[in-house]
């Protein structure tokens, strides 16, 4: 832990870590509330592809969550940046609730794959359509590339595999615009005057939200609510100091002061910070 500075901002995942689906992760309400007395940005940053911001922000207001719709940063947004700053005109393959996330953004005949979570979409038709572009030189955005995800009814498939195929059939990679990316990280923080050296990350999956955080300069704190499974703790072990416990609430439940919050992240629960 040698050479951080004083933390100044937390970033924490969505889905598996504050809720899943339409239900919060119990206590997770009173942890951010307890957070938000201490002297530190927070800000919210999740793959969801799914949903637009928007749907997003009400979703979390109905389970009163006490947070902002700006202080939410998605993959969808990392998305709309690069198209902007690369001029492609995307055939998207989101799902509806997603899309107006993308409203202004040019899609008359697309020259650039851009491919989140859309089981909606995600038939043979949709996907050769998008195989034939990208084998006449279309890049293959990846809003990321998770492999699976949590619902109520057990894990579900994520984009990855149908990432990973297009990838396979046309044998180029993909863009990934999300968690993991560094650049991802790099964006949320930006607008809030620190560097990674100054933040941490809390999330439920070892290898986009602790693996990213740490590979951005960052602190990562994983928690046992959503996704994380066995096989997760086998691919990162070499970043692993022991076994994975927590509730993010307990980590929360510390926060008498910034001061002490830190420095219990730093002892009680150093098994879970990577
Ligand atoms: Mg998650």
């Amino acid at each position: 832990m040698a050479g951080r500075r004083a933390l100044k901002a937390v970033l924490i995942d969505l889905s598996g870590t504050l809720h899943i689906e339409d239900t919060a992760v119990p206590g997770a309400q009173d942890a951010l509330n307890r957070l938000r007395q201490a002297s530190v940005a927070v800000k919210f940053v999740t793959n969801t592809t799914k949903e637009s911001k928007r749907i997003l922000f009400e979703r979390l207001q109905r389970l009163n969550f006490n947070l902002q719709e700006n202080e939410i940063f998605t993959s969808l947004s990392a998305a709309r940046s690069l198209l902007e700053q690369k001029q492609h005109r995307p055939l998207l393959l989101v799902e509806d609730s997603a899309l107006e996330d993308f409203t202004g953004i040019e899609t008359s005949e697309p020259n650039a794959v851009v491919i989140g979570l859309a089981p909606d979409h995600f038939n043979y038709s949709t996907l050769n359509k998008a195989f034939r572009m990208i084998l006449d030189g279309a890049p293959l955005i990846a809003i990321h590339k998770a492999r699976y995800y949590k619902r109520k009814d057990g894990l579900a498939l994520g984009p990855g595999p149908f990432v990973t195929g297009l990838e396979y059939a046309t044998d180029c990679k993909a863009t990934v615009v999300g968690k993991p990316e560094k650049t991802f990280f790099t964006q949320a923080l930006s607008d809030l005057g620190c560097s990674p050296s100054e933040a941490v990350m809390i999330g439920d999956d070892a290898r986009d939200d602790v693996g990213g955080a740490q590979n951005s300069g960052m602190l990562g704190i994983l928690v046992r609510t959503g996704e994380l499974r066995n096989s997760q703790l086998l691919i990162s072990s070499s970043a692993f100091s022991s076994t994975v416990v927590s509730l993010l609430e307990a980590t929360f439940l510390a926060t008498s002061s910034i001061i002490i919050f830190f420095s219990l992240l730093l002892t009680i629960f150093s098994p879970v910070m990577f």
